[in-house]
């Protein structure tokens, strides 16, 4: 029940495989244990009490997150793409802290008591060490990983992930050594994220090789795969949809032979998009994987069968799920309404789930449990007959209306619809009458027209009349985090 044996266990099983290859740099299994070993002896010396890196992603992120669980303390990547005061905010609440970081990185930061600050070529070239080799600690609740979350709906929260959190995740998710001596992970998801921590766990428990790419571009994207011959990978959607829209403009075959999964997650994957994909890589197996920081990563899969199923099948209950994030994993789930009462099938609330591998605790605010386990998600939706969980976005964001409950989901997917709508966000605006409004930022395809009214129309004929965007403004594009998360906030001050 400590992560660090993961890497131990890989290791001993296959040392001499390559384990990650970034750029020229090459370390197998052996390595990155005496890696990981060294720096947890240099952590351990400088009596810090936090192991971060502030860095894009490279080999310093697997050696770092194995090093500080073999040192015994936290590991918290921070996010490099925060702004100075932001970033220093957060380090503050990490100190006494050895930080990994580069030049370019360690000018954002304010001298701090208690921070020793690490450039990162050194981290990777740290001397052997006469120390005893780490005893790897034995407390399951000891704290693995502290996460700020991405801070799509408010501020980053620290999100608290202990040892047996990410071991149940990892144990119930991935089969120990499954990969074969030739399978690729190619990792692009930064090392900030929870998605960028499960890569290296579930990497690792499998035995594969990791080709870490530094940051994502389409045409980048694909010579890597080519050039490692990787068979496995994991996207966001927006990342998908660029490499779908390369492909289509150099109207080229994607030429991956060696490619066999693609997972994506981390935010809705609009339908068009994921028939594409489909229909450019098929041979390829999609899986579907919905997660969130506080639940160690993915809770519920709609897998490589399902994606054919909804693909191939006339029975539109079936077709439907491909709108869906599948079924749940290792953990329980449940629809509950307002008031707790646990909801139907087909019944849309608000998303709960229970298992080991939710944490669902943040830091200075406590457990978010209650008292039978259960964790609120902020996300809502409905579960099918069959068990398939369909997402209906964030309460968050959910428009109240004179007291009724509008998810800007269902409205977006009917702008969408229209042949000259290349991108829709629905937000709430201020209405005198009713609380709040309906209003709709669009991004038109280059060279197609649409109108306010014929939007409008648009919806009227598909949904409730109070689903009709009371305001509707045109953009040259909507504004994304670099994890493909749309950000509601920033679009809602255009209505104000
Ligand atoms: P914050 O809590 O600070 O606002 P965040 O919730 O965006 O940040 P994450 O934990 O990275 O931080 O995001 C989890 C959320 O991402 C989920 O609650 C869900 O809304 C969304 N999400 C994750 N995977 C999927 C998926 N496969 N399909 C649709 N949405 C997804």
């Amino acid at each position: 029940m400590n992560i660090a044996t993961i890497l131990d266990m890989a290791a001993e099983a296959f040392g001499d495989r390559v384990a990650v290859a970034c750029g020229d740099s090459r370390y197998t299994y052996a390595e990155l244990r005496e890696a990981a070993y060294r720096a947890a002896a240099a952590i351990k010396a400088s009596n810090a009490q936090y192991v971060a890196l502030l860095d894009v992603t490279s080999p310093a992120a697997p050696i770092a997150i194995f090093a500080a669980a073999f040192a015994g303390v936290p590991y918290v990547p921070l996010n490099y793409r925060l702004t100075k005061p932001e970033l220093n905010e957060l380090i503050e609440r990490v100190a006494p802290a050895y930080l990994i970081t580069t030049p370019e990185y360690a000018k954002l930061l304010e001298p701090r008591e208690g921070v020793q600050i690490v450039d990162r070529e050194a981290f990777l070239s740290l001397p052997a060490t006469d120390a005893p080799l780490p005893e790897i600690g034995d407390d399951p609740r000891a704290v693995a990983v502290q996460l700020f979350t991405s801070g799509t709906t408010g501020k980053p929260k620290a999100a608290i992930l202990r040892h047996e959190n990410l071991m149940s995740y990892i144990v119930g998710t991935v089969e120990f050594a499954s990969a074969e001596e030739d399978d690729g992970i190619i990792v692009t998801v930064p090392p900030y994220h929870i998605a960028g921590i499960s890569a290296v766990l579930s990497s690792t428990y499998a035995c594969r090789r990791m080709v870490q790419l530094e940051g994502f571009e389409a045409k980048a994207w694909l010579a890597a795969c080519r050039e490692h011959k990787v068979s496995n990978a994991f996207l966001v959607p927006t990342m998908i949809q660029r490499i779908v829209e390369h492909l289509t403009e150099i109207s080229e075959d994607a030429n991956l032979p060696a490619l066999r999964a693609l997972a994506y997650g981390g935010g809705k994957m609009p339908l068009s998009t994921i028939q594409k994909a489909m229909s450019l890589l098929p041979h390829v197996d999609f899986t579907n994987a919905y997660g969130l920081t506080e639940t160690s990563s993915t809770i519920a899969v709609l897998g490589p069968d399902d994606h054919r199923a909804a693909a191939l099948s006339n029975d539109p209950a079936i077709r439907r799920r491909l709108g869906s994030v599948g079924k749940p994993g290792a953990v329980e789930l449940e629809i509950r309404d307002d008031n707790g009462k646990v909801l139907g099938a087909e019944e849309a609330g608000l998303v709960f789930v229970r298992g080991p591998q939710v944490s669902g605790e943040y830091l200075q605010q406590g457990s978010q449990l209650d008292a039978d386990g259960w964790f609120p998600t902020k996300d809502r939706g409905y579960l099918d007959a069959e068990g398939y969980l369909f997402l209906d976005g964030r309460s968050d964001d959910v428009i109240v209306r004179g007291g009724e409950n509008i998810s800007p989901g269902e409205i977006e997917d009917v702008l969408l619809s229209h042949p000259a709508v290349a991108d829709a966000a629905v937000v709430a605006m201020p209405d005198e009458q009713w609380g709040e409004g309906v209003a709709a930022a669009i991004v038109l395809k280059p060279g197609a027209s649409a109108d306010v009214a014929e939007l409008q129309e648009l919806v009227k004929g598909k949904l409730r009349s109070s689903r009709v965007p009371q305001k509707i403004i045109f953009k040259d594009a909507l504004p994304y985090n670099e994890l493909g998360k749309i950000l509601r906030r920033l679009i809602r001050q255009d209505f104000i």
